[in-house]
């Protein structure tokens, strides 16, 4: 009954309106609840007002998502698996009153667009829902470009996040999935600076019939981001004035300020949950231990950086790993950062550098687990069938570092193919280069780059390092 395509429609209005309002805010939520939605909702609401509903926790009921990682068209910008990991393990402590608990239905799936990259909502609209996992609760990650920070799409029913949004401590996936099960902002009416008609009451008076319907969270006005306590006074329609609560998720106070759902938010969202019927009665929350590393044996001098296989022992239970690869040890650089289903993995490097690996055993429906002890291991790099070729006096790459968008030259003495690719091994993009032609490029993107040629089968190297 979630998946109508009437209701796609009607809404479909409603948000490319918003979509142009919420132009020039920055860090906002952009979720417009959907009309059939919100009638659905009052239904509910009215149950509340008889007292048939059950208020109160009830048993836990497990919820599968589906998490997709939006990169750009050359799988540039991934969200990174350990904030992920991370994310889930949050929303499952803001969500312990509710009841929910929210477990990896299925591997997490990499896109590669530019469009949802960006956050577009032509995109999203069009065609998310192609890389929809039907029956679960679908989260995209995606990079830049957006002015908002998180949104549900009604209709197309999915969540999209942006990175940076969605950090240690954030609420911002808390938020959103608030709204996927049915809650609208406690400042409901007043988004995009509208004032409603029927404004709610301080003192709770018309507090059904108003607003976003419950009556335990408080008349709320604000539709811009606030510090807590709010700077100014409301002023209701009966001239009392009074402060917003911070504590409510659904509201627009700082991530910091919030803390919780209301009753009838949480009574809400268990009945949409129901409605929907996605949930399970079991899933494995075990605490899984690390598995212990396997080859290559600590401290290992001897790996090809074309391909080091790294094995570890299984965990029973496992769901998956989480791996980590990192040069030098220094892991918030990674060189690898990936959800493992084996107890093997290859991992493609570069140089002749020492690197560190790490690896945590994880269920479906824990991901707070910890890492074990790491080991290292040395590379070298073994040119690709012919010497690799010292020849930086013949190409030149200037300047170098550079700054991110600053642009740079590169002159080489003969034709060639530019490869460049990021400190992950992934493309950035590829560009013929001719004699003694100067060519201009800018990397937009902060990290170390190596650029690769091949001239006359010789390959040629060399590391830009954009700050
Ligand atoms: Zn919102």
């Amino acid at each position: 009954m979630f998946d109508s395509g009437m209701r796609k429609q009607n809404i479909l209005l409603f948000f490319s309106v918003l979509a142009l309002i919420t132009i020039g805010q920055a860090q906002n939520c952009a979720t417009q609840m959907g009309v059939e939605q919100m009638k659905e909702l009052r239904l509910f609401q009215q149950q509340l007002v008889s007292g048939t509903v059950n208020l109160g926790k009830k048993a836990t009921v497990y919820i599968p998502v589906k998490i997709h990682i939006v990169g750009n068209s050359s799988g540039i910008g991934y969200y990174s698996v350990s904030r992920m990991l991370e994310a889930l393990c949050d929303i499952n402590h803001d969500f312990i009153p509710t009841g929910f608990h929210f477990y990896l239905a299925d591997s997490i799936d990499y896109i590669n667009d530019d469009a949802l990259y960006q956050g577009s909502s032509d995109a999203i609209w069009n065609y998310a829902e192609d890389y929809k996992m039907n029956g679960v609760v679908n989260i995209f990650f995606h990079g830049v470009g957006s002015q908002w920070c998180g949104v549900y799409f009604p209709g197309v029913d999915v969540v999209f996040i942006k990175n940076s949004c969605q950090n240690s401590n954030s609420t911002t996936l808390t938020h959103e999935l608030g709204h996927f099960f049915s809650l609208p902002h406690t400042f409901y009416g007043w988004e995009n600076n509208n004032t409603p008609i029927n404004k709610e009451n301080i003192n709770g008076s018309n507090c059904r019939t108003t607003g976003d319907g419950f009556c335990d969270t408080k008349a709320d006005y604000v539709s811009q981001r606030w510090t807590c306590p709010l700077a100014w006074t409301l002023t209701d329609p009966n001239n009392v004035t009074f402060k917003p609560d911070s504590s409510i998720y659904m509201s627009y106070s700082y991530d910091e300020c919030q803390s919780r759902f209301s009753e009838e938010q949480m009574a809400a969202m268990r009945y949409n949950v129901q409605q929907r019927g996605i949930s399970t009665t079991t899933a494995n929350i075990a605490a899984l231990p690390a598995p212990v590393l396997k080859s290559p044996l600590n401290g290992d001098t001897n790996q090809n950086a074309s391909g080091v296989r790294l094995k570890w022992h299984s965990v029973p239970g496992a769901f998956a790993y989480y791996l980590q690869v990192a040069r030098f040890g220094a892991w918030e650089f990674l060189n690898a950062d990936r959800l493992v289903f084996d107890t093997t993995a290859v991992v493609k490097l570069f140089g002749k550098w020492p690197y560190a690996w790490r690896v945590k055993a994880i269920t479906a429906a824990n991901t707070c687990t910890s890492f074990g002890v790491s080991d290292t291991f040395v590379t070298y790099e073994v040119p690709a069938g012919f010497a690799e070729l010292k020849m930086d006096d013949e190409l030149t790459v200037y300047p170098n570092p550079v700054y991110a968008s600053q642009t740079f030259s590169i002159r080489i003495p003969h034709n060639a193919e530019l490869i460049v690719n990021n400190a992950l091994g992934q493309l950035v993009f590829k560009q013929n280069l001719y004699e003694s032609t100067q060519q201009s490029f800018s990397i937009a993107t902060r990290g170390m780059y190596i650029l690769n040629l091949n001239i006359e089968g010789k390959a040629i190297r060399k590391k830009l390092l954009v700050q």
